[in-house]
């Protein structure tokens, strides 16, 4: 789900390696009128939030373009979550000066996170940019658009405790038209140390129940079939009517969207170790649509670096949590984030991460180097004294762990029988189709009469390359 991630290579995630920075588009549009351009950066919520941008833009008027020389407005939605991020939104900004030097009046807009945090550089030192906007602040582009055609600087990025988008319905960017993101929270109140999102997308707030459910309703008119829950921390989702009768948590959510249709596939991401409840786990063994995957970042397998990346839990909660899951629901995948070299982390301590994933078993994990994040508690109170080559060594070693245990895995699904949701043609062949099995786990068949993308279809595994599963359609269920 995250950029510059060395291990996932041709692994397919939530969010596609292939598709950071990648130009969206809307499926239909208009050639008239004003023409926007937008790449996106980061997390899935990120890519979520350029589709609720592309609605509010579209009703300007405005119609999305891949060609950036016939744009009239570049918007970059940013991520900065590690420092490498930030450096490739920086680069993607000189290239964005130049077009605009070709063609002068194109407006050049900033987007995201790196809005919060780097606004008054962004605007004054590097004069890249003349429109600055934060995560909380997307109704008020079309305004700011308007002082910049003006010739001034717009800018908000003041963040808020009630935006939610709910009443916004996401125009979707690059969509295959099998799967959507459906965004049911925003911002995080959980103050990890390592972690920059509490001070750049603000406090934690509940989408309206009823909002999602219409809008995985109207996905399904649509014709899609999955449809992903996001939140920084979904278990804590907490929506309360105005009158304050009615109290939805995040089990109960999930029920709402799972009886939405039996066709469509429901999953969610990310829960968080210390929130994740046995009403959900027993609200996803009740309903067959909804997915067996759950991304349970562990970020260490070590209860005092636990301790200082403030996560609120410990090594025996967090196994706990994992058995379970797995007491319940026996064929549930598990996935990881994981942080190498945090701030202290001896060599034994890095040991207790390894071994964490090998006892867990992810599926996969989205590993990272520690890249301290200037403001956060961590960079305020630990000195960030692991040297990189040390980081890195880490890293390689946990890379090394999880492709064992993701290998491990996909062997022991050979020769099973899957349900999967076809998403389309296989990156390789238009003979194959490619989709997902409901452990998220990438399977790759030759195409068979009679099926199409949408459908669903059921696979015998007889194959594997180092991320892919393959296989053959099967007549029902063995
Ligand atoms: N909310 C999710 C959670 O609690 O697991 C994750 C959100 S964060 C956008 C995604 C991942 O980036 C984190 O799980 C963590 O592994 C990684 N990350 C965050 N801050 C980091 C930092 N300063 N250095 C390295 N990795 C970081
Ligand atoms: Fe960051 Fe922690 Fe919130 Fe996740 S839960 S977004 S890691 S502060």
């Amino acid at each position: 789900m995250y950029n510059e991630n060395p291990t996932i290579d041709r692994l397919e995630k939530t969010i596609d390696e292939q598709r950071q920075g990648e130009a969206l588009m809307l499926d239909e549009t208009t050639t008239d009128g004003k023409k926007f351009y937008i790449e996106s950066y980061g997390c899935a919520m990120n890519f979520s939030d350029s589709e609720i941008v592309s609605s509010i833009l579209a009703t300007e008027g405005y119609s999305s373009t891949r060609n950036i020389q016939e744009s009239d407005l570049i918007l970059i939605n940013t991520c900065s979550i590690r420092e490498k991020a930030e450096h490739n939104v920086r680069q993607r900004l000189r290239v964005f000066d130049k077009v605009k030097k070709g063609k002068p009046g194109t407006l050049v807009g900033v987007m995201g996170c790196m809005a919060e945090r780097l606004k008054t550089k962004l605007l004054e030192q590097e004069k890249l940019v003349d429109i600055v906007i934060g995560p909380d602040a997307y109704r008020d582009l079309p305004k700011l658009i308007a002082t910049a055609e003006h010739g001034d600087k717009g800018v908000n990025v003041i963040l808020s405790r009630e935006e939610t988008y709910a009443d916004i319905s996401p125009l979707r960017l690059g969509s295959n038209g099998v799967s959507a993101f459906i965004s049911i929270m925003r911002g995080c109140d959980n103050m990890c140390s390592f972690c920059v999102v509490p001070f750049t997308r603000g406090r934690e707030r509940s989408r309206d129940a009823y909002s999602i459910v219409a809008e995985a309703a109207e996905l399904v008119d649509r014709g899609f079939k999955e449809v992903t829950l996001l939140g920084q921390n979904v278990d804590s989702y907490k929506w309360s009517s105005p009158d304050e009768t009615e109290h939805v948590n995040f089990a109960q959510l999930l029920e709402r969207v799972a009886l939405v249709s039996p066709e469509l596939r429901v999953r969610f991401s990310t829960s968080h170790p210390k929130d994740i409840t046995d009403e959900v786990i027993y609200t996803m063994k009740k309903y067959e649509n909804i997915c067996n995957y759950i991304h349970l970042p562990v970020q260490s397998g070590n209860s005092r670096i636990l301790e200082k990346m403030n996560r609120t839990y410990d090594r025996a909660w967090y196994k706990e949590r994992v058995e379970s899951i797995y007491r319940i629901l026996p064929d549930c995948s598990i996935s990881s984030d994981i942080i190498t070299g945090f701030c202290s982390e001896t060599e034994e301590e890095h040991q207790d991460t390894l071994s964490m994933i090998e006892w867990a078993g992810y599926i996969l994990s989205y590993m990272f180097a520690y890249s301290e994040r200037p403001g956060t508690l961590a960079a305020k109170k630990y000195e960030d004294d692991i040297p990189l080559e040390v980081k890195k060594r880490r890293l390689s070693e946990v890379i090394k762990v999880q492709a064992r245990m993701s290998k491990e895995s996909n062997k022991r699904d050979l020769h099973k029988t899957f349900k999967v949701l076809i998403e389309g043609d296989s990156k390789k062949s238009d003979l194959q189709f490619k989709g997902r099995n409901s452990q998220n786990k990438v399977i790759v068949f030759t195409k068979q009469e009679g099926y199409k993308k949408g459908d669903y279809c059921f696979v015998k595994i007889n194959g594997l390359t180092s991320a892919t599963l393959l296989g053959e359609i099967v007549d029902g269920h063995e």
